[in-house]
């Protein structure tokens, strides 16, 4: 399958829908607090997207319940909101998904709640910085395998894995387009780089091993080990230079 080229009229509609995931996302970030049900940070989810005029990609997405993911310690991603309360400490993962104008916008972002860990904190934040590498790498003449090499080396330099069993994405009018794109991989292989891809990066970094299993819900992704781990997403455009973060404020 090819990867799609986005006109400019194209990526202005995915700057709006980025745009909107990345204030909702902001919004969530203000609110959480220990104590909270994670059903209730899916209802803010819901209600912002609703006041600026947008739809959640995610909900009914192959069956999907809830507006927001929200995946809490050992959980990588794909938690379903419900009952559940996070407490002081937690590492909890947020990804959202958006539609406005027919396009889409993914991001994610992992909140180190209270006191939590050092442990904890220096795992999130590798994780933000295993997505800024990636970011960097996102140039045009580079190849799809420049992205996953930099995420994989960023991480694993640091002695942390990467999931291997979910990848980033292309999107557009879809949320998931081709090429998947996995956080490990050998740099100068895969598809050639071109200016107007539109791609939804997102490692997932682990403290312990990248194995997964699958919770009792066949939803929730989590640790095999039992260990940490944090998520984070943009979805960018590659430009003539540096890429464009098209779910930043
Ligand atoms: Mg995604």
């Amino acid at each position: 399958m090819s990867i799609i080229i986005k006109s400019e009229r194209e990526i202005a509609a995915m700057r709006k829908a980025g745009r909107i995931v990345a204030t909702v996302l902001e919004i969530l970030k203000t609110k959480v607090r220990p104590g909270m049900k994670t059903r209730e940070l899916d209802v803010i989810a819901a209600e912002e997207m609703t006041r600026l005029g947008a739809k959640p990609s995610f909900k009914g997405y192959r069956g999907f319940p809830a507006s927001l993911c929200v995946s809490i310690n050992d959980e990588i991603v794909h938690g379903i909101p419900g009952e559940r309360v996070v407490n002081d400490g937690d590492i909890v993962s947020l990804d959202l998904g958006a539609v406005f104008d027919g396009f889409q916008g993914d991001a994610a972002i992992t909140v180190a709640l209270g006191n939590a860990s050092q442990q904890a904190k220096e795992l999130v934040a590798t994780a933000r910085g295993a997505l800024g590498a990636g970011i960097d790498a996102a140039r045009p003449g580079n190849r799809l395998g420049d992205i996953s090499a930099a995420i994989q080396h960023y991480a694993e330099s640091r002695e942390y894995s990467v999931v291997r069993e979910y990848t980033g994405h292309g999107i557009g009018r879809s949320m998931h387009e081709s090429p998947q794109i996995p956080n490990f991989g050998h740099p100068g292989e895969g598809p050639l780089l071109r200016k107007g891809m539109t791609l939804a990066l997102e490692p997932m970094l682990n403290i312990g091993d990248w194995h997964t299993r699958l919770g009792a819900d066949k939803w929730v992704v989590l640790t095999g080990d039992g260990s940490l781990s944090a998520h984070f997403e943009h979805t960018i455009v590659i430009t003539s230079g540096t890429p464009e973060v098209l779910t930043a404020l």
